[in-house]
């Protein structure tokens, strides 16, 4: 059966649904809606400055992408000085990273990531990385649920977002679960679905795509295969250097198995990361273009025609790469993942430039250093742009906060960001701190009474120190 596609005019063919009534369930200073890194940043951000709060999430556990998606290594949020190894080194990680000038990223993410590598789930950002972090996405999800807890957040799984009671003043969210539709009322809240789904319920402005025509960057469903022997695959990496560099390669094996018409694959290379484990990679190859995060019947073919092409990539791995042969696939992402949909329009949109030279603003909550890395939204090929050596970007408070909403803060991949922007401050260690300092700004005007736009910057950054995130020291 082939997957649903809509018929008639999504504008034209509406019919009006019955009024019904919903359970309040609760009422909290802070509400969190999605438990993401920005969900997991925002609701330990606002518990610790004080707040009573709740983390809403639709599947049945946190962390997101990093989890549901199996998009398991922490891209590096350390600041870069380049001095590219040989092509072929001996890695499974980044190899063109360089040294470090230290991290620029701390607080709640430092926690978690401490965490994972106490309870054997990761491998600490070194040299030897890359400076990304190769976590195991079940231990992640322990050590979540372990900083949601100590924390003191209460958290609230199977329910999904649909809607929001006030408009444009945001004053509860409404949500389906299968004990029926519930309100949670909250002085605050903070918008971590990734879609900016709570920020277009209420009326805000928000752009998806590519500004120019509305393009989308390509959704890839992530998927583990075990069973693989690493020390064969070295050996033929040493073997030919030519055909491996870093966690990219195999573009000859790709060419000949394309010719063949065993594989049909949408980029130009295979994207293998290693994991904590040594007989495990993770899979980063497939990509399903002109899909939106927004479509439901777009977001179905996805699914199918993500599998589609995981098939392929592992039975062409298993026939022709060395260290594949008795490699096999465990799991593949509970959902596609999407790279980007609804980005909000926020006081300030933050830009390429601004991330490119590195530039820094008063009103500061958070840092990045990765760099830019867009994924071409029509067919193969991969933008990737450095900052300058041991630099780093600011993100303004104003980025978090809607135009045409109140009561609402937003953290995350869907922050006010131009498509380039995007493509870097949707690393998950961003997303983790822009998280944390939504947190902080929703308890402060929660605690106040006021609304977000009211809290003065320099407050958010005290706390944000005080909880021991990094923004340059300015607070
Ligand atoms: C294929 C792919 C590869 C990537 N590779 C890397 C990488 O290697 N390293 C890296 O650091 N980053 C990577 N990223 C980026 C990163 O994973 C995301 O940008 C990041 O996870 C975004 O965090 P978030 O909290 O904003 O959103 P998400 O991680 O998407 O979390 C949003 C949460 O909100 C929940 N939610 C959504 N809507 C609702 C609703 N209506 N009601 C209730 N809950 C809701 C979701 O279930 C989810 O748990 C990749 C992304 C993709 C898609």
């Amino acid at each position: 059966m082939p997957p649903l596609r809509r018929s008639g005019s999504e504008r034209t063919d509406t019919i009006k649904l019955p009024t019904r009534n919903a359970a309040v369930l609760a009422g909290t200073d802070v509400l969190v809606v999605g438990a993401g890194p920005s969900g997991i940043g925002a609701a330990v951000g606002a518990a610790e400055a004080g707040a009573r709060v709740v983390l809403a999430e639709r599947y049945g556990y946190p962390g997101g992408c990093a989890t549901a998606a199996l998009v398991m290594p922490l891209m590096s949020y350390h600041t870069q000085h380049p001095a590219p190894r040989q092509a072929g080194a001996e890695t499974l990680f980044p190899t063109d990273h360089g040294l470090s000038g230290g991290p620029v990223v701390a607080g709640v993410l430092t926690r978690l990531v401490d965490r994972l590598v106490a309870r054997r789930g990761a491998i600490p950002p070194s040299p030897a990385t890359g400076y990304v972090v190769p976590f195991d996405p079940e231990v992640f999800k322990l050590v979540a649920f372990d900083l949601l807890d100590e924390s003191g957040v209460e958290y609230l799984l199977h329910a999904s977002a649909s809607g929001v009671s006030g408009n444009p003043y945001v004053d509860g969210v409404v949500f389906e679960t299968k004990s029926g539709p519930a309100v949670i009322n909250a002085r605050c809240t903070v918008d971590c679905t990734g879609d900016a789904d709570i920020t277009a319920y209420a009326g805000g402005r928000y752009i998806i795509g590519r500004e120019r025509d509305g393009a989308a960057g390509p959704m890839t469903l992530m998927f583990r295969m075990v069973g693989f022997d690493r020390a064969r695959f070295m050996d033929y990496v040493r073997a030919n250097p030519a055909e491996w560099y870093g966690v990219h390669g195999l573009w000859e094996l790709i060419r000949e198995a394309t010719l063949r018409g065993e594989l049909d694959l949408k980029r130009e290379d295979i994207l293998l990361f290693g994991t904590p484990h040594e007989g495990e990679v993770c899979i980063n190859s497939t990509r399903v273009s002109g899909v939106f995060g927004t479509d439901v019947c777009g977001l179905t073919h996805a699914e199918r025609e993500g599998r589609r092409q995981m098939e392929q990539i592992a039975a062409f791995l298993q026939k022709y790469v060395p260290g594949f042969q008795n490699a096999y696939v465990v799991q593949s992402g509970a959902t596609i993942g999407v790279r980007g949909s609804r980005r909000i329009i926020g006081g300030y949109t933050l830009t390429l430039h601004d991330v490119l030279e590195a530039r820094k603003f008063d009103d500061v909550i958070a840092r990045g250093a990765y760099p830019v890395d867009i994924h071409n939204p029509a067919g193969p090929g991969t933008f990737m742009r450095r900052l300058p050596p041991g630099e780093s970007y600011d993100i303004p408070l104003r980025c978090l906060l809607p135009t045409g909403v109140d009561n609402l803060c937003v953290a995350g991949k869907c922050i006010s960001a131009t498509y380039e922007a995007h493509s870097s401050i949707r690393a998950m260690p961003i997303c983790v701190a822009t998280g944390q300092a939504a947190g902080v700004c929703a308890a402060l005007a929660a605690r106040s009474g006021c609304s977000p736009h009211a809290v003065n910057f320099k407050a958010v950054q005290s706390e944000l120190a005080r909880q021991g995130a990094d923004i340059r020291g300015v607070a």
